[in-house]
């Protein structure tokens, strides 16, 4: 069975009419009016409960129609406290830190705050892969439900990726979801529970978010498997330091199934000798040279291992699963090529923006490379780097309102360090460092807000530029 409508379409059809008497009617009130609570809100009207969303800021014009067209109740600009704090349960969209007033004023009061995910999940008869991660989240997410849908699966896509989780389960009818899931997600999960649960790794990351405490994050991360039996699985990467010193802190009834490049023993993925990927669950084993797969890189190897194990899990033939794999060419912003100018290519890997996914950017690279890198900062240790930054950069073009840290922590090290404030200067700078047979690698380890929308705007401007020079095959 196909998917019945598109995201926009459902949104513009018409609501089911509510059939629960008034006096019962559990009052939902969504924080954030965005994807995830727009979506919320969508759902909580499908199934007939009172529902009002509140949003402190601006929202879209995308989603202020699709709040009219379901007739749901909201505000923008800030927040009407009466009616939020009445609220029988907060459905907070991820985004809202813990230290928002608001929310501070909903816990003291103790009422209940779920995240969208938690809030779908009793509604969705569906079956789950659910994917999360500091690094991989996108890309295992992307290559796991092509190989449920290539297989013929009727399978939806959601999470922190396109479309919520929870419109998806008001609008559409799916026998699987593959879901991406951020740790915001799952701060506000506590009943449910993934069918296949896949930890990436953990990596520090918005420890801003944290209290700057990596264990909390960690203990997020690990919400993946809460709730989980006997039925149930869980993938995880025995190559991940964090991940193998948290593991024993859980009991573990479900199956688990570890992949690993550095070792094989006990492992449902890894690498044999002569390079090939093998993944397998059972009786049913994938096999493939890994010259093979399109998607390169050591993290690719990776992603492409939990995302197999997923599938098998699925029941995916391992034909169709080599299929997928021989053919996925990986997600824009992430290590993607993106043409050649006078014998330099460029890559953008505008998504690093954490000193882990640099590391893997890094480890990739085959040949000399001048490296663009800079923006918000989250708190870096470019420590970690050090050893790869002597082996591969020749130049390094800091790109952001405030280069200090980087310039502190590569300008005795690397043979150049240049300071730019613009994309401009930053490309002009890069093209002026490289020589034929060079690469030039926009990298940058930090989040993009300084200068640019998004890290898609950054990444887009980065593709016009190099577009905009004249691509050469
Ligand atoms: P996420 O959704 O978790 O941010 P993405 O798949 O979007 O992950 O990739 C984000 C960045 O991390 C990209 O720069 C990418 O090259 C790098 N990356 C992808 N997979 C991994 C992995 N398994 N480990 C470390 N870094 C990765």
């Amino acid at each position: 069975m196909n998917r019945t409508k598109s995201g926009e379409a459902a949104a513009a059809a018409k609501p089911r009419e509510c059939t629960m008497k008034i006096e019962n009617m559990e009052r939902i009130v969504v924080l954030g009016g965005g994807e995830s609570g727009c979506g919320a809100a969508v759902l909580a009207k499908v199934k007939g409960l009172e529902v009002f969303l509140s949003d402190q800021g601006e929202i879209a014009p995308k989603y202020k129609a699709w709040l009219e067209q379901w007739k749901i109740e909201y505000e923008e600009g800030g927040h009407t406290a009466a009616r939020i704090l009445s609220a029988d349960r907060v459905v907070k969209s991820p985004g809202i830190p813990e230290k928002a007033p608001m929310v501070k004023a909903l816990r003291a009061q103790q009422t209940p705050i779920i995240s969208e995910i938690e809030f779908a999940a009793p509604y969705c008869k569906a079956r789950t892969i659910c994917i999360t991660g500091s690094n991989g989240k996108t890309t295992t997410t992307t290559l796991t439900y092509r190989m449920l849908k290539e297989a013929g699966m009727n399978v939806g896509l959601a999470g922190n990726i396109g479309e919520s989780f929870a419109l998806a389960v008001a609008t559409a009818e799916y026998d699987w979801y593959v879901i991406e899931l951020s740790s915001f997600q799952l701060d506000g999960c506590y009943d449910f529970r993934a069918d296949i649960g896949v930890l990436m790794n953990v990596t520090p990351d918005h420890l801003d978010r944290y209290n700057y405490c990596l264990q909390n994050y960690v203990d997020s991360k690990f919400r993946i498997l809460q709730n989980q039996g006997a039925a149930e699985r869980f993938i995880y990467c025995a190559d991940d330091p964090l991940t193998l010193e948290n593991l024993p802190k859980h009991a573990l009834p479900m199956q688990t199934l570890p992949f690993s490049v550095k070792q094989s023993a006990g492992c449902a993925a890894k690498l044999l000798e002569g390079g090939v990927l093998w993944a397998g669950i059972e009786e049913t084993s994938v096999e493939l040279p890994i010259e093979e797969l399109r998607i390169k890189g050591k993290h690719n190897l990776y992603n492409a291992m939990a995302a197999s194990l997923a599938a098998l899990s699925a029941g995916v033939a391992p034909a169709s699963i080599v299929r997928t794999l021989r053919t996925f060419e990986g997600v824009e912003h992430r290590l993607e090529p993106c043409g050649t100018v006078e014998g330099v290519e460029y890559i953008n890997d505008s998504k690093a923006t954490n000193v882990d996914s640099v590391w893997y950017a890094l480890e990739s690279m085959t040949r000399p490379v001048v490296w663009i890198a800079g923006g918000t900062d989250k708190g870096n240790d470019y420590s970690q780097l050090y050893e790869l930054t002597d082996r591969h950069v020749k130049a390094l073009v800091c790109m952001g309102v405030a280069n200090e840290k980087l310039i502190a922590a590569f300008g005795e090290r690397l043979p150049r360090v240049e300071n730019t404030h613009s994309l401009e200067e930053a490309m002009a700078t890069a093209r002026a460092c490289a020589e034929a047979g060079d690469v030039v690698l926009l990298s940058p380890a930090c989040a993009s807000f300084d200068l640019f929308k998004n890290y898609e705007d950054r990444g887009e401007q980065f593709k016009a530029w190099v577009a905009s020079q004249g691509k050469e095959k």
